[in-house]
Order: C-alpha cells, then sequence, then structure tokens
C-alpha cells in the first residue's frame, strides 16, 4: 500500500514538472534574459581617457595594465582573462571613459586571444 501511494505521489509531482515546462532559458535559441546590474564586458570611450591611470593602479586584480611611452602617449590593455567583473575601475575613472557592459566576452580558443586594447594613443618607440 505504502509502496502504492508512493508512486502516486511521484507520479503527481512529475505531471506537475511536466505541465509547468522549462525553467531554464531557450538560450542561444532565444535571447539571453540578463538581469539588471549584470556587470560584463569592460569596454573603454577612448576619447574620455586621459591616461590617469587610476582605473589600473585600483584594479584589484590586474586585468588592466597601461604602458606609457611619453607624456602624451600611452596604451591601456584590459585582460578579460583577469578580470573579476567587480567594478572598480568604472567607480575610479572620475571621466566616466570605462564602465561594463551587459555583454559577455566572447569564447576563443587561446586565452591569449581575449586581450584587447582599449585605448591607444601614439605607437611605442622603437
Ligand atoms: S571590473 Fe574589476 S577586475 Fe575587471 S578590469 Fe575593472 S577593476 Fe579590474
Ligand atoms: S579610463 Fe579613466 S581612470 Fe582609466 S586611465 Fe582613462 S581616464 Fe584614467
Amino acid at each position: 500500500m505504502a509502496k502504492k501511494l508512493s508512486r502516486i505521489f511521484l507520479l503527481s509531482k512529475l505531471w506537475a514538472v511536466f505541465l509547468e515546462g522549462p525553467t531554464t532559458g531557450g538560450y542561444p535559441f532565444e535571447p539571453l534574459q540578463l538581469p539588471s546590474g549584470f556587470r560584463g564586458k569592460v569596454v573603454m570611450n577612448a576619447h574620455l581617457c586621459n591616461g590617469c591611470g587610476l582605473c589600473v593602479q585600483d584594479c584589484p586584480a590586474s586585468a588592466l595594465k597601461i604602458e606609457r611611452f611619453d607624456k602624451q602617449h600611452f596604451r591601456i590593455v584590459y585582460n578579460p582573462a583577469r578580470c573579476a567583473y567587480c567594478g572598480q575601475c568604472e567607480i575610479s575613472c572620475h571621466r566616466g571613459a570605462i564602465h561594463l557592459t551587459n555583454d559577455f566576452n566572447p569564447a576563443v580558443q587561446h586565452i591569449g586571444n581575449l586581450i584587447e586594447v582599449l585605448v591607444e594613443r601614439g605607437l611605442p618607440k622603437g
């Protein structure tokens, strides 16, 4: 009798799950619904950046690097593989130049291919 009751209980649960439908999203066949406040890919408004280096200095994961060529010329390099998506760079930048988007970094075969130059003023000498 107990066995029969447990089967009925189990079947009713299975039926309820069947009626509910999938609880997961349909991605990649449907657009992905990300929660508001999702912190994704870091991007730069290059024309706003003055190369002060505050974002680099405050990044806790060393995901940003600045290469200075001379006083006016520099390059900021971003390594998403190191990024913790904490948002500190956005907070630190007083010029609103760097911010996190609601987007993913692309999948790549080699991790080094993720590294991206966010802003470049001038080229290295040599
Ligand atoms: S989001 Fe955080 S870890 Fe990523 S680059 Fe900005 S400060 Fe660094
Ligand atoms: S992004 Fe902002 S904080 Fe970072 S170097 Fe440029 S101006 Fe400075």
